[in-house]
């Protein structure tokens, strides 16, 4: 079966009058018979017809940005008519009533979800392995891990099934699964993207972002999918014009890159040899690197698990057994129903957050560690403010390591959590961060390399990403 060509090849090729079918029916082809457990659902017939709905735009007359582009979106994105469980037992048998927002967006510019993806139950994870669907693999070497939460997502672009997937980052979830399975992935700045249709997990820091296989098709569906909704208060009337030129990039000559000194600690080898390499490609490229420093960026994940466990308790709080997905059977009493219904349904990493996040937001409490992280967060984001007077962007590692065995870090959840210790203060601070591929270790695991920059700095974010996108294949 044949890989997929990228969404601007399919794009042109559609909008000059071949059939949506042809890369869709592929696409479905593909998502049937995958082996790395990326993808839930196939929406066979759904799709198909969206296909012919394509086709009848473009002998209209109209060309569309992503005519007949093969996507497939993460299973915390609501799809009218189709079941959407965020991989947890507690919403099986929830079918969405309407689409989200983003997605409609990609619809109405041509694209075509042909399979929803696997995920960490709720998006908490690093490794796709608290799915209620079973772990992901990854498409490099099975024994592994593909990341996470938006494993599937990653994987399923990794392994060819579509050019693009939707995946969602709320402290690393688009960028270090990206960074594992060697894609590139993009957290946009916080209210870039409409949240509307998205299963929250922490509403102050969740962004839907796309996953592909190059900077320029991330760059095209971003401008496709951004801009102010009316039904999320907390997008942004921002224009979107732009962003997909950004992606072709330009000149590194004269750019600022800033980094950590302190990012290079604690790194695999493999990883801290292509930081190097990365940051001496780019000042031969032209670019002067600069050292910054980000002062509170140690406490960003002490920070992020009690604002994010905070704001899941409370978001979690509606999946009560009464109006979404999982109901107890024969529940003795309204107070069973609720408690063995939450019982049944949630996993064992959900449960573990409600538990934390119901703590940290009690009377006593809330004023010692809610408060107070909001407080540190606030210096997080003056750090970046500062750091951003210095320089044009923020190179620095994704994660610390390549991707780890199945099973391997899953008893630990503290040694889990410390996988994204390089992507939480992005999501603390809103800024816009994308995870470019920059070769491979020793086993041949692909690494990622970081770019960060100012809030609403996402066109000049993509361009220094596509340069960068450049020397990384050098
Ligand atoms: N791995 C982090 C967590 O478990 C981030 C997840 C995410 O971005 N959704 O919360």
């Amino acid at each position: 079966m044949s890989s997929p060509q990228t969404a601007r090849a399919i794009a042109a090729s559609v909008n000059a009058g071949t059939s949506a079918r042809t890369a869709v029916d592929a696409a479905l082809a593909r998502a049937a018979a995958d082996t790395t457990n990326a993808i839930i659902r196939v929406h066979g017939a759904r799709a198909q017809a969206a296909a012919a709905a394509v086709d009848a735009r473009i002998a209209a007359g109209e060309r569309l940005p992503l005519a007949g582009v093969p996507i497939t979106i993460k299973d915390n994105l609501c799809l009218t008519g189709v079941e959407a469980t965020a991989c947890s037992k507690i919403l099986t048998g929830f079918v969405a009533p309407y689409t989200a927002t983003a997605v409609a967006r990609l619809e109405a510019a041509g694209a075509v979800v042909v399979a929803t993806t696997n995920m960490d139950e709720f998006a908490f994870g690093s490794s796709n392995e608290t799915s209620a669907y079973g772990p992901v693999r990854n498409p490099k070497d099975p024994t592994r891990i593909p990341g996470g939460s938006s494993g599937g997502s990653a994987a399923a672009v990794a392994a060819g099934i579509v050019p693009v997937s939707l995946g969602s980052d709320t402290g690393g979830s688009i960028r270090q699964p990206a960074s594992l399975c060697g894609v590139v992935g993009l957290k946009p700045t916080y209210g870039r993207v409409s949240r509307y249709g998205l299963i929250a997990f922490g509403s102050s820091l969740d962004q839907i972002g796309p996953l592909a296989t190059d900077v320029a098709d991330t760059a095209l569906v971003l401008e496709a999918m951004a801009g102010h909704d009316a039904n999320d208060s907390t997008s942004a009337a921002r224009s979107a014009a732009g962003l997909a030129a950004a992606g072709q990039g330009g000149s590194l000559s004269g750019l600022r890159i800033g980094y950590v000194a302190a990012h290079a600690q604690g790194l695999a080898p493999a990883v801290a040899r292509q930081l190097e390499t990365a940051k001496r490609r780019l000042a031969e490229a032209g670019a002067t690197l600069v050292p910054v420093e980000l002062k509170h960026e140690r406490y960003a994940i002490a920070v992020y698990y009690v604002l994010a466990t905070g704001e899941a308790s409370s978001n979690l709080s509606r999946f009560d057994g009464v109006r979404f997905g999982h109901r107890t059977a024969n529940p003795e009493s309204l107070h069973t129903l609720y408690a063995q219904s939450r019982a049944e349904g949630f996993g064992r990493e959900a449960k573990r957050r409600i538990m934390l996040g119901t703590y940290v937001l009690s009377t006593g409490y809330y004023d010692a560690y809610y408060r107070k992280a909001q407080q540190v967060r606030r210096l997080i984001l003056q750090d970046y403010e500062r750091a951003f007077t210095q320089c044009d962007a923020l190179l620095g590692p994704v994660s610390p390591t390549t991707a780890f065995r199945l099973g391997e870090k899953l008893s630990d959840p503290l040694q889990m959590y410390l996988s994204d210790i390089f992507t939480i203060a992005t999501n603390l601070a809103g800024v816009p961060a994308i995870s470019v591929p920059f070769g491979a270790d020793e086993q041949g695991l692909p690494i990622g390399m970081q770019l960060q920059a100012a809030q609403w700095a996402d066109a000049g974010l993509l361009r220094i990403a596509a340069g960068l996108e450049a020397l990384g294949r050098a």
